[in-house]
């Protein structure tokens, strides 16, 4: 931007981080249009449609501070009701008008003080600066298998779901167990024949304890202040447990294990299936799954769980790592996201000539998750080291990030041109980033996308969510260099 205006902003996303942004750019008069890539608004929880789809967290508190109240079925509400949400709240707050569907971003290039996007349909558009909410569950991830093209049966990942596939009395295979898994294969383990999860490693799953909503709690929901304290007691309460993702309290750890070898007994009756379905490393490095249903549907006869990797997919099935032949009318595949790659598959070129992905070939780094050096005007919602979230609800984070890009840009229509965060600030913060990391069960070697190769465990703030909030309560200009003619 060249002058001292109010900047005209371009959100890239309209699930729960872009929504966040657009409400508090709403609510604070900043000019701005959200581009979606898919026909509706929701992201993740427009995309995952898989049978059992839910919250994993209360949806007393997965959901935004400021827009309490919604009368949920159930403790953890399933997909259609938290879309349900999404577009009720983005109505309220006047969002939904401003957001562009079937609009892709394919590269974002920084010029003339601003940032000019190229979309799918060959078209282009200026904006003085751009927040990217493209989250990090939403390219799925498939395992590098061979033979994927050859199977003869049906094939989907958890997150394209085609709601035409009938699983009737089929072989069904299960690839994964993670958070998607535990809550597909219990939704469909009545209707299929036969059954096999393949789990390379098992996980730490606590209980869930999910229940309808009774008319008290639907009267609650209704009564002035009250959903607000709920939320606010179950933030707190749910902040206790950022502690525990030290080693200092390991003794924690040992009585949430303890708990789940128990429960393991308690629901499942072969001494081999508890064996396979018991974890091998320290609960909390990995996300803690919850439910109710995942052991029981286990123990049922015409389900099989193998504790290896997947050989290949074959015409007829898949062949496990030692050899073994599952066939499979339909093979399920709960392999997660491609959470290593923040902002792709966007071409960003940032200040001369600069490639983010490039510049993050070894790995993604920012300031506060939200700023990169290097490339100005560019903040990001849920950007790397803020990604994952084992402690308590992510959209409190999601608000944080809105909040902070909105105070900077607060600044930034004040001031005039840009803001780049300076290259020392972004190297210190990753050096404690590192540094408090080093101490906690993320270092040590874990399955789940929370812990990477390096060390550096990506996508993971390590510390409580009021620490992040403190972290982002005021934009501080003296860390970002100024640029442009403002
Ligand atoms: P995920 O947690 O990344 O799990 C992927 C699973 O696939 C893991 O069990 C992994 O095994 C397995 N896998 C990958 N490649 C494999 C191979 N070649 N052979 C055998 N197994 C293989 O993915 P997800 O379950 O889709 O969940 C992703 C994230 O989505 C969660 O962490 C959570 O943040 C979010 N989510 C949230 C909710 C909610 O209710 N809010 C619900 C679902 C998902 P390893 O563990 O050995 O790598």
């Amino acid at each position: 931007m060249s002058t001292a205006t109010a900047p005209s902003v371009a959100v890239i996303g309209a699930g729960f981080g872009g929504l966040a942004a657009a409400i508090e750019l709403q609510r604070n008069g900043i000019d701005y249009v959200v581009y979606e890539r898919a026909d509706s608004l929701g992201g993740v929880w427009h995309a995952n449609r898989y049978p059992g789809v839910a919250c994993d967290l209360p949806s007393s508190i997965y959901a935004y501070s400021y827009a309490l109240g919604t009368s949920w079925s159930r403790r953890f509400a399933g997909q259609p009701e938290i879309l349900d949400y999404l577009r009720h709240t983005a109505d309220r707050f006047g969002v939904t008008g401003r957001i562009r569907f079937g609009a892709e971003v394919t590269a974002a290039t920084f010029a003339d003080d601003g940032w000019l996007l190229e979309f799918g349909d060959g078209t282009t558009r200026r904006h003085d600066a751009v927040i990217a909410a493209t989250g990090v569950l939403s390219r799925p991830k498939m395992p590098e298998v061979e033979g994927v093209g050859e199977f003869r049966g049906v094939a989907l990942h958890s997150a394209q779901w085609d709601e035409s596939v009938d699983l009737a009395g089929k072989k069904v295979v299960v690839v994964g167990n993670g958070a998607s898994a535990i809550q597909l294969v219990p939704a469909i383990v009545d209707r299929v024949a036969e059954l096999t999860v393949v789990q390379r490693s098992p996980n730490w799953v606590v209980d869930r304890h999910d229940r309808k909503t009774t008319w008290i709690g639907r009267t609650l929901a209704r009564v002035p202040g009250f959903p607000q304290a709920q939320h606010r007691l179950t933030f707190l309460w749910n902040e206790h447990r950022a502690p525990l993702i030290f080693r200092s309290l390991d003794p924690v750890r040992a009585v949430v294990q303890a708990w789940v070898k128990l429960k393991i007994r308690r629901q499942i009756r072969d001494p081999e299936l508890r064996k396979t379905v018991t974890p091998d490393y320290p609960a909390f490095c990995n996300r803690l799954l919850i439910s109710d249903e995942w052991y029981p549907a286990l123990d049922r006869s015409h389900v099989s769980v193998y504790r290896q990797g997947l050989g290949r997919v074959t015409p007829e099935g898949v062949t496990l790592d030692d050899g073994r032949a599952v066939p499979a009318d339909v093979i399920i595949w709960c392999t997660g996201f491609r959470t290593e790659e923040y902002l792709a598959p966007i071409d960003i070129t940032g200040r001369d000539g600069r490639k983010l992905h490039a510049e993050w070939k070894s790995g993604p780094q920012a300031y506060l998750g939200v700023a990169v050096s290097g490339f100005p005007n560019l903040f990001m919602i849920s950007g790397p080291g803020t990604g994952g979230t084992t402690t308590n609800s992510f959209v409190y984070i999601l608000e944080r990030q809105a909040r902070y890009v909105r105070k900077a840009l607060q600044h930034l229509g004040t001031a005039g041109g840009w803001l780049d965060v300076l290259p020392e600030v972004q190297r210190r913060h990753n050096s404690w980033r590192r540094e408090r990391l080093s101490k906690t069960v993320y270092s040590g070697s874990c399955p789940g996308w929370y812990t990477t190769s390096d060390g550096s465990a990506a996508p993971i703030w390590p510390g409580s969510h009021l620490s992040y909030g403190r972290a982002t309560r005021t934009f501080e200009p003296g860390e970002y260099a100024r640029g442009g003619t403002g």
